[in-house]
């Protein structure tokens, strides 16, 4: 017969993680068992380029100590894909056809990066850059080259600048091909994009944009030797790198009955349709506090309070997700930008408040009074009070402007404002199991 497990995490990162601690600090007891596909015990995503860069050792990489799974009790089913999700037994399946059973199951599958169908993908040579084995699979690939080597990264997003960056710190010759007209469009406007590009090129990084691959090339065997853009221009390289946008890993609820949109729909409590199934981080689409809307909001400190709400509300501690939205914090190539909510308004609904001052950049945008998103590059401390005032939606009207001041600071707030902003916060920790707990970050 198959054992039941009382909690079943698939993902073992930021909200698997972060689940399995919520339930833990409300149930010592309860089964948990945490299955992943990659073999390592959770390590920081964003850090894949410090391996890149420095072949980091793993244990600078991982999270939470290496014994952090025996400490709390967790079985650790690591390095093994569920094959299979069927909802109305309450089990799954693994690739090598074991079964598991749960009473609460977790969805913190995360995303997939996105390949396009263009001749030439499967070549050697191509890779995406997502995973730790990403990372390990370019350096393997960099290190018996010799000579100078030359790579084309497909995308100007945030990983393909991050994998630029780590490329160019081992050597390589980059250029970055982007379809559209700038790079970062997703989470920066126009005039933060243009900060990034000169640091980018002064680097000694190409990028074309407007541009797209349009195949990969090759006249070794199997190996890439180029590729060709939209426009028919060949751009010789060893090294390809598809950094197009990572999608919501929706393999398991295909057929499940669960509510998908683009990503995992769920309720405050994380509950997707399926009752006594939760969702969290890059798979889910989840309340933004901005828009007042589910959306897929893919951040790391989203996916570690998503899986912390579910955590507790699967064990039986009713708790709601604060929400989340689009926060990004840059450091690459010697810039720093923070961006977060809507950069770009829609329409003229939007007011906008922008400042520039020696080297930095700061600009909020508002509706009704309240701030919609921001972004700041330079000087970057004030923003966590801009991200705070967004957060909790104080109407800001009043003072808008004092918002991008050089010398903008809590001072420049209204002292009811203020003094609210430090106080000490409330505890995170249940005071009883039927009290509504808050899922913060510890
Ligand atoms: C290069 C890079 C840089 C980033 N930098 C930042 C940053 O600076 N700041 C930030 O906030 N965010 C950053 N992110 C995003 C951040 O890493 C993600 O938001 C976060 O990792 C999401 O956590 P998650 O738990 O939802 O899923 P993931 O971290 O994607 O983990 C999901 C896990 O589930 C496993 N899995 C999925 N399906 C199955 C299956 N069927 N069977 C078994 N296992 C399965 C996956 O293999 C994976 O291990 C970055 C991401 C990348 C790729």
């Amino acid at each position: 017969m198959t054992e039941i497990t009382e909690y079943l995490i698939i993902g073992n990162s930021a909200g698997g993680i972060g689940a399995a601690e919520a339930i833990r600090e409300v149930d010592r007891a309860g089964s948990i068992a945490i299955v992943s596909d990659e073999p390592y015990p959770a390590y920081s995503r964003p850090l894949i380029s410090e391996y890149l860069v420095s072949r980091c050792p793993l244990e600078r990489m991982l999270f939470r100590p290496p014994d952090f799974y025996q400490q709390h009790g967790i079985q650790a089913i690591l390095g093994r894909r569920v094959a299979r999700l069927d909802a109305g037994r309450q089990t799954i399946s693994l690739e090598d056809g074991s079964t598991l059973a749960w009473k609460k199951l977790l969805l913190a599958t995360g995303g997939q990066p996105v390949v396009p169908n263009i001749e030439g993908v499967g070549l050697q040579g191509v890779f995406t850059f997502t995973t730790l084995d990403d990372a390990r699979a370019i350096d393997q690939f960099l290190r018996p080259y010799r000579r100078k080597t030359r790579a084309v990264v497909i995308g100007g997003g945030l990983i393909g600048v991050s994998v630029s960056e780590a490329l160019v710190k081992r050597g390589v010759e980059v250029t970055i091909v982007e379809m559209k007209e700038r790079l970062l469009n997703t989470i920066l406007d126009a005039e933060a994009s243009a900060l990034v590009e000169p640091a980018l090129k002064a680097s000694g990084v190409e990028v074309v944009t407007g541009r797209t691959v349009g195949e990969v090339g090759s006249y070794l065997r199997g190996e890439a030797t180029g590729v060709t853009l939209d426009d028919s221009r060949p751009l010789p390289c060893e090294v390809v790198v598809v950094a197009i946008g990572v999608q919501p890993r929706l393999e398991l609820v295909r057929d499940s009955g669960i509510r998908t949109g683009r990503g995992i729909v769920v309720d405050r409590h994380m509950q997707t349709s399926l009752e006594g199934v939760y969702a969290c981080g890059d798979v889910a689409e989840a309340y933004d506090f901005v828009s007042g809307e589910n959306r897929l909001t893919p951040v790391w400190p989203n996916a570690y309070l998503g899986g912390r709400t579910a955590g507790f509300n699967m064990a039986g501690v009713p708790a709601e997700y604060p929400g989340g939205t689009a926060m990004n914090a840059l450091k690459y190539f010697g810039v720093n930008i923070v961006s977060a909510g809507m950069v770009a308004p829609p329409d003229d609904s939007y007011e906008i408040v922008r400042a520039r001052s020696g080297g930095s950049y700061r600009k909020v945008v508002l509706k009704d009074g309240l701030i919609a998103g921001f972004v700041f590059s330079g000087e970057l401390e004030k923003s966590g009070i801009i991200y705070h005032l967004m957060k909790d939606r104080v109407n800001v009207g009043a003072f808008q402007q004092a918002l991008v001041a050089a010398d903008f600071g809590l001072a420049s707030l209204p002292p009811e404002i203020w003094r609210a902003r430090l106080a000490v916060p409330a505890s995170i920790a249940p005071a009883s199991p039927a009290e509504p707990v808050k899922a913060g970050i510890k």
